[in-house]
């Protein structure tokens, strides 16, 4: 018979893993955490993401991490498409259209580190919370009552951890999803991405905004400021078949910082990164005691930077729905509710965001390109037209259309 006081097993200290349990831990829930990364090599992770929309800053701050955010991040209340091929801004969207929405009518440039970092951080401070650093979770079993995780320890022993429920937050490749035997369905996209540093002010020489869409129909590019000093991050589609050596190197990367603007002497690079992008959504995010949330449930092309957004969401909703059955108040039935709500938002407006974005920049037809950049300006100038667009692109829409859901 297993422990009332069994933990929540979470697996995964990513941002989806740790908001669900800033979550739990808020609703005095036990939580354990279980993370392949120790505690000397936790912040050494490859430097990703950070575009926090509005929606998941109010969720950010309900879990009281915004606050800690906030001075580490850049406050981008714009964002711009441009034309590359043809030198010009497209048009310019300003998060003041929704200011009647939300208190956060800006996304915040904080990268995935920082987030993680903070969150830790905070989770350290709860006795109901504990932290298996240094572990990998190999595989698990469940039964009516309960779960055991199958666990390698920081001391490279094997071990089984009780617990009332396992949730991944592993991101893509998921060993929880694997065992549990849910399909994740989708593509992956015929192209690597490839990400560029350097210090360079592309707002003081060239009037970009902080987060920037770039169109071009030979290699389209997006162009993010994360911190200060000029610390901007560039990333360029490239063709799968290229040898990643030489996508990595020196030579190229300044090839393509210049052919992207060419400054007239050579960009400080400070790092480079090449990563594949896929469109994988799992079949289900809930079976039985098994619970999925993030990129274990699916994965998305990061241009839009909704990813880590619509994973934080995830594991606000499954939070309640927890607490819920763990105090009696709700049978497992609601964890069925949750997949149908996260799939829909998965499928229909996550894949959907980052898929449009990817056509609207890559367009290779000069007619449809005219088409598409006429509609962005004409949206983008029309306050009616823009509110609906940035509600869309920052998840209010999808959590409006998850609620609705039974
Ligand atoms: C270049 C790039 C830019 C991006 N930009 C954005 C953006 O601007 N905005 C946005 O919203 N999203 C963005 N994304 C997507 C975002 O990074 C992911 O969606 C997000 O990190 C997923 O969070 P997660 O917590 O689900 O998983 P992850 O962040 O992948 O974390 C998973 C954690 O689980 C641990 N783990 C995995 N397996 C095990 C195991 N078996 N046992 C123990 N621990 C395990 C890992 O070590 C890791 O710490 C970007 C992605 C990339 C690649």
């Amino acid at each position: 018979m297993l422990s009332p006081k069994a933990p929540v097993i979470i697996v995964g200290a990513g941002p989806a893993g740790l908001s669900l349990a800033l979550y739990l831990a808020q609703h005095d829930v036990n939580v354990l955490i279980v993370e392949t990364f120790t505690e000397e090599n936790f912040l050494e992770q490859v430097p990703r993401t950070g575009s926090i929309h509005p929606s998941t800053l109010e969720m950010f701050d309900d879990l009281g991490l915004y606050q800690h955010l906030e001075p580490r991040g850049l406050i981008a209340p714009t964002f711009q498409f441009w034309d590359r091929e043809h030198g010009r801004m497209i048009a310019e969207f300003d998060h003041e259209v929704i200011k009647g929405d939300t208190k956060f009518p800006y996304v915040l440039q904080c990268e995935r580190l920082k987030v993680i970092e903070q969150a830790m951080k905070m989770l350290r401070t709860y006795a109901n919370v504990a932290v298996r650093m240094g572990t990998t979770l190999e595989s698990f079993t469940q039964d009516a009552d309960g779960v055991v995780a199958n666990v390698v320890n920081e001391a490279g022993e094997r071990e089984d951890i009780p617990g009332s429920y396992i949730v991944s937050g592993e991101g893509g490749r998921s060993a929880i999803r694997k065992g549990a035997d849910i399909a994740f369905e989708g593509y992956t996209y015929p192209d690597q991405v490839l990400t560029v540093s350097v210090v360079y002010d592309f707002d003081k020489h060239h009037g970009y905004a902080y987060r920037n869409y770039i169109s071009d129909p030979d290699q389209w590019a997006n162009l993010f400021k994360w911190t200060q000093p000029e610390r901007w991050r560039v990333h360029f589609g490239t063709s799968m078949d290229d040898d990643p050596e030489r996508l990595l190197s020196e030579e190229h990367c300044q090839a393509q910082m210049q052919h992207f603007i060419p400054i007239g002497k050579p960009y400080e690079i400070v790092h480079r990164h090449l990563y594949s992008s896929h469109q994988l959504v799992a079949s289900s995010f809930n079976a039985g005691r098994a619970l999925l949330t993030g990129d274990s449930a699916h994965v998305n092309s990061p241009i839009g930077g909704v990813g880590m957004n619509s994973g934080v969401h995830d594991s606000i909703n499954l939070g309640e729905k927890l607490v819920a059955v763990l105090r009696g108040e709700a049978d497992a039935s609601v964890f069925d509710r949750y997949t149908r709500q996260r799939r829909h938002v998965a499928i229909n407006h996550v894949k959907k965001i980052t898929e449009r974005n990817k056509r609207l920049i890559n367009d290779k037809d000069p007619a449809s390109r005219q088409k598409n950049h006429d509609m962005l300006a004409r949206t983008a100038n029309d306050p009616k037209l823009a509110r609906d667009y940035i509600l869309n692109t920052s998840l209010f829409t999808s959590l409006d259309e998850a609620a609705a859901i039974q």
